[in-house]
């Protein structure tokens, strides 16, 4: 079983992952796979660099992701076009890492996604689970975390698939406005059922 773990900007998405991880349940990280995909000699970079223009390539070769994402930001097309030459090589490798991890023997896997629903990844998985925190937590957690300000975090989260969207396409949702305590509750409890899976009935 393959369960997908995803959520907004700071919503705790790694620090799940790692109280699973506690448990004894692996899990692959779609940020990681999605660099993987574009490093230097890898197709997906050279087929960047054809469309984009070689001015999103740094002097070494490789991706300058600022570069990229300026191009992309404010243009559907540019980000669709974009879209098309990662997002199937990252499905294929990230399947590729979970298949090796379930070879490994783990009752179950996570692949922890920020992008899970918005770029399909969602059809990978057997059950989504959401990482939920109220938009203001999210903003002082991503100013606390990250070089930015309180009105860039608000600006990032805006940006982000709205938190009623996510939580309405969940299967389980685990409530992060609480302490270690409290998170290492609700791990404990899905962790259990998820170990449990043969009670569950397929997703639709
Ligand atoms: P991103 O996708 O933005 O990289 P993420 O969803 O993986 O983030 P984390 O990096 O796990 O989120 O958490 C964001 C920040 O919030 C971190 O600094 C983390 O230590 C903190 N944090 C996470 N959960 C809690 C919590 N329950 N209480 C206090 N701080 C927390």
């Amino acid at each position: 079983m393959i369960i997908g773990v995803t959520g907004g900007i700071a919503s705790g998405k790694s620090t799940v992952a790692r109280a699973f991880a506690v448990r004894g349940i692996p899990w692959v990280d779609a940020d990681d796979v999605a660099r993987e995909i574009v490093a230097p000699g890898q197709p997906a970079l050279a087929e960047i660099a054809e469309h984009f223009g070689h001015d999103v390539l740094a002097p070494d070769g490789s991706l300058d992701r600022r570069a990229l994402r300026e191009l992309v930001f404010a243009d559907g097309e540019a980000r669709r076009q974009l879209e098309r030459i990662t997002h199937p090589r990252i499905r294929q490798r990230l399947a590729a890492h979970l298949k090796q991890l379930q070879a490994q023997g783990a009752p179950y896997v996570l692949l922890v996604s920020p992008l899970l629903f918005e770029s399909g990844q969602d059809a990978m998985v057997d059950r989504c689970l959401v990482i939920d925190v109220p938009e203001t937590i999210q903003v002082t957690r991503t100013a606390a975390r990250d070089d930015v300000d309180e009105a860039q975090a608000r600006a990032i989260v805006a940006a982000q698939m709205p938190r009623e969207e996510r939580l309405a396409r969940a299967d389980d949702v685990i409530d992060n406005a609480t302490d270690e305590a409290g998170l290492a509750a609700q791990v404990a409890e899905l962790d259990r059922r998820y170990r449990d899976a043969s009670s569950w009935p397929p997703r639709t």
